[in-house]
């Protein structure tokens, strides 16, 4: 009784025992949790070691939602992991963990880490630098983020251990910072976003203590090594949830620093208008499983800023298509110095933006060469979010919808001068000698491709 008061009214300061909540105290069963994760945990006891599903896992189970992979942690080392299994590799070069392949799932297996102490490797912010240090359960639970986090889960005995008052948070839905919040966000600023991200994911409210310190720290924002960001906003605009989680993180002043061209983007009626379309998309899509691409989220991020950019280039007199090409180069650097889209996304980025004016050009060869083009797909769905955003007529966007579906007859058919939409058409002669080819255009001119 004392232990679950002290863990409830001071989260992370436990004594040291975890209280141990039974399985008929929960409604987690053991056959909620994965084959391998079953398998790695069953063989890790039978050698005498703990071994525990921990984490996301475990908070997402007792939230009543299906996790999305298993993390086991375990007293023993990784080198004392490996002979356990077949396929059994150690990763990770700074904390070393132990990846073991069961079937098509990969488990990750992680040994209990102490925190680190203050006063060794922070910046001079408060953020740590290294957490490499072996240690207790009761520590490897403290040195976590959100007191639901830290639960860990036995499928032998359906056991929870709570070692912080995550049972009682779970059942609040409340996520609270482990320790003291202004300490911890210090350590790690990711946390606020980690904190925005899962609220918003779960289904849980931000404690106050812990939403409290938010909005002041979150300049530390730019202390965090962009690679690192990367990760987060891809998590995080990947959830499903990306709309809601977008508001609340301006709500905490969390966007600012974060996105630097977003904020922008989002001051303009039309930017915010976009933006919001994109993001419903995703988080459909998400929803659905249809599968996102990382590279198409970004690219949709960043539009309204090329956009502008490339706006301001041809009114001093540039040429549409290098403007075009000299505005998406200059966004994307801009936007490397905070967050580190990978350079695989870049091209694909790219390609989806060089190919927007074409869907312009409804007259001769060009339409047809668009359709055959590798990522004709992703661009049309680009096209059809600035036509649902009011950036394009959707008139446009209805003929393409209609362009791809019908027969190369009909496709013709609809190239012919007079049944081509009212808006500025730049035939020249071409859409004559198209609708006359049919489906087999001439192998010569066409205008940009994604390089
Ligand atoms: P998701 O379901 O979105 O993956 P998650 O909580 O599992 O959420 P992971 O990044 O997979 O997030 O992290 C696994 C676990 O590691 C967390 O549940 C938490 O216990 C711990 N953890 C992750 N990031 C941090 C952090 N920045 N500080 C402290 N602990 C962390
Ligand atoms: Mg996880």
């Amino acid at each position: 009784m004392i232990r679950r008061l002290i863990a409830r009214f001071w989260p992370g300061r436990s004594s040291g025992d975890p209280v141990v909540v039974r399985a008929d105290e929960h409604p987690v069963r053991r056959d909620q949790v994965s084959y391998g994760a079953r398998t790695v945990t069953r063989r890790l006891q039978d050698a005498g070691f703990k071994a525990f599903v921990v984490g996301g896992a475990v908070r997402d189970l007792l939230l009543g939602l299906e996790p999305k992979d298993f993390d086991i942690a375990t007293n023993a080392t990784p080198e004392q992991v490996k002979p356990l299994f077949r396929r059994a590799y150690v990763i990770g070069r700074r904390f070393r963990l132990v990846h073991v392949h069961v079937g098509n799932e990969v488990i990750e297996v992680s040994t209990f880490r102490a925190p680190q102490k203050a006063d060794e490797a922070t910046d001079e912010h408060g953020r740590l630098l290294t957490d490499n240090v072996y240690g207790t359960q009761a520590e490897d639970a403290a040195r976590r983020d959100f007191t639901i986090n830290a639960l860990y889960f036995d499928p032998a005995t359906e056991e929870v251990w709570d070692y912080v008052g995550g049972v009682a948070d779970v059942r609040a839905r409340r996520l609270r910072l482990i320790g003291p919040p202004t300490t911890r966000f210090r350590e790690d600023p990711v946390r606020m976003l980690r904190a925005v991200r899962l609220a918003a994911k779960v289904g849980v409210t931000i404690d106050k203590r812990t939403a409290a310190p938010i909005p002041k720290l979150a300049p530390l924002m730019a202390n965090v090594p962009p690679a690192r960001l990367f990760d987060e906003m891809q998590k995080l605009l990947l959830s499903g949830h990306a709309t809601e989680t977008l508001k609340s993180l301006r709500a905490h002043g969390l966007s600012h620093g974060l996105l630097p061209l977003l904020d922008m983007i989002l001051e303009q009626p039309m930017g915010q208008k976009f933006i919001d379309v994109a993001l419903a998309h995703t988080d459909r899509r998400v929803r659905e499983e249809m599968g996102v691409s990382p590279a198409f989220l970004f690219a949709t991020l960043l539009w309204h800023e090329v956009l502008a950019n490339w706006n301001a280039a041809k009114a001093k007199g540039g040429k549409p298509l290098p403007a075009l090409f000299d505005a998406m180069d200059r966004v994307l650097e801009q936007q490397a110095e905070r967050i580190a889209i990978p350079r695989r996304f870049e091209a694909t980025i790219k390609e989806i933006w060089s190919l927007q004016p074409r869907f312009e050009q409804r007259a001769g060869v060009r339409p047809n060469r668009l359709l055959e083009h590798p990522r004709f797909r992703a661009a049309y769905d680009f096209l059809a979010i600035r036509g649902e955003s009011g950036e394009v007529p959707g008139s446009l966007v209805d003929w393409w919808t209609r362009f791809q579906d019908v027969s190369p007859d009909e496709r013709a058919a609809m190239l012919k001068p007079d049944e081509a939409p009212k808006k500025r058409r730049r035939s020249r002669g071409r859409g004559r000698r198209a609708a006359e080819a049919g489906d087999a255009p001439p192998p010569d001119a066409d205008a940009p491709t994604g390089r």
